[in-house]
């Protein structure tokens, strides 16, 4: 695996074309380079996602609704919308769709209800809104949204996130909304860590300027009121100094590592790329603690494209300015 990596970041400095959209070829490492003018990078959640437990409709689904997706942020940034524009329109849409867990899609906690998180954050200010714990709200990264511009706070739960949303007017949903047959049944298998399909953007506006949210159901069978890391910002979620990370994963290791800091500390601090911080944080550190933990996709203000993940798959895309969407899902 990891000879494919260095490859890619041979490739990605010989400047590599953008592999084509239908990458069945591929290899992720591939597919984790590109440069971009402006545009996005969007995760579906990462996990036990092989060709062998994926039909061929399947997989056109889900490659239809993450382009669906960047080609929604496409169109704000085109209009010169700004990037944290953009990451709200793309994770709307997946929100609303079953197919990935956030929003719509939901897993279910160990008592049978919803927990959903989400958090945003804008490159430029360093501003940032979280909400955790919500079940009634139909988009998450909607209300981290209008907690970051609306409120005094970067982090609301439960009931009081949801008693905001209500002061906002934000669209609420009976917890019947979130049912899916899948997500039941996953519950009744009670696959916890099979279960990962959270989402993520980051964007890059034409004036230069990144953002980076991530929505999430969190884990299935969750219990005692858990909250994982797409809600913790600098552990899911980070944007700020020329650098944006959104991830998907097993939580609790992305908050004992502080994975989206570090990823554009590293950046910062070190003469490192972003693909390689990227590289050393979830392909070296966070593989010795726990194999199979996750992955990110990330962007940096050179509009270097970012997704790495030590799990077999991670729903994946990017598009840049002449609105070519490229999406990948295996390893
Ligand atoms: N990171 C999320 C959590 O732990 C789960 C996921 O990415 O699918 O809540």
């Amino acid at each position: 695996m990891r000879w494919i990596l260095v490859a890619a970041l041979v490739l990605a400095s010989c400047g590599a074309p953008e592999p084509p959209a239908t990458d069945d070829t591929e290899s992720a490492a591939v597919a984790a380079q590109a440069t971009i003018e402006w545009g996005l990078v969007m995760h579906g959640g990462a996990g036990t996602i092989t060709r062998e437990n994926m039909t061929a409709e399947q997989e056109a689904e889900y490659r239809s609704k993450l382009t669906e997706a960047l080609t929604a942020g496409h169109a704000v940034l085109e209009a010169d919308g700004s990037a944290l524009d953009a990451v709200v329109a793309a994770i709307n849409i997946l929100e609303d769709s079953p197919l990935f867990n956030a929003g719509k899609g939901a897993v279910f906690t160990a008592d049978g209800t919803y927990s959903l998180d989400a958090s945003i954050m804008d490159g430029a200010t360093l501003r940032a809104g979280a909400v955790a714990g919500v079940a009634t709200v139909r988009n998450p990264i909607t209300l981290a949204r209008r907690v970051m511009e609306e409120s005094r706070h970067v982090f609301l739960s439960g009931e009081g996130a949801e008693a905001f949303a209500r002061e906002q007017g934000l669209e609420l949903v009976e917890p019947e909304y979130f049912y899916t047959e899948r997500r039941w049944q996953q519950l009744q298998a009670a696959q916890a860590e099979e279960v990962l399909g959270t989402v993520g953007v980051v964007a890059l506006d034409r004036s230069g300027n990144l953002a980076a949210g991530t929505s999430t159901g969190g884990m299935t069978n969750k219990r005692w009121g858990r909250i994982g890391d797409s809600p913790v910002i600098g552990a899911g979620t980070y944007a700020g100094e020329g650098c944006g990370v959104s991830g998907t994963g097993w939580g609790e290791y992305f908050i004992r590592n502080v994975v989206a800091y570090d990823i554009c500390a590293r950046v910062r601090y070190q003469a490192v790329t972003l693909a390689e911080a990227a590289d050393a944080v979830i392909m070296e550190r966070l593989e010795a603690q726990e194999p199979e933990t996750g992955g990110v996709i990330a962007l940096d203000g050179g509009g270097h494209v970012v997704a790495t993940f030590n799990t077999p798959g991670m729903y994946r895309g990017w598009i840049g300015a002449d609105g070519e969407a490229v999406t990948a899902i295996y390893r």
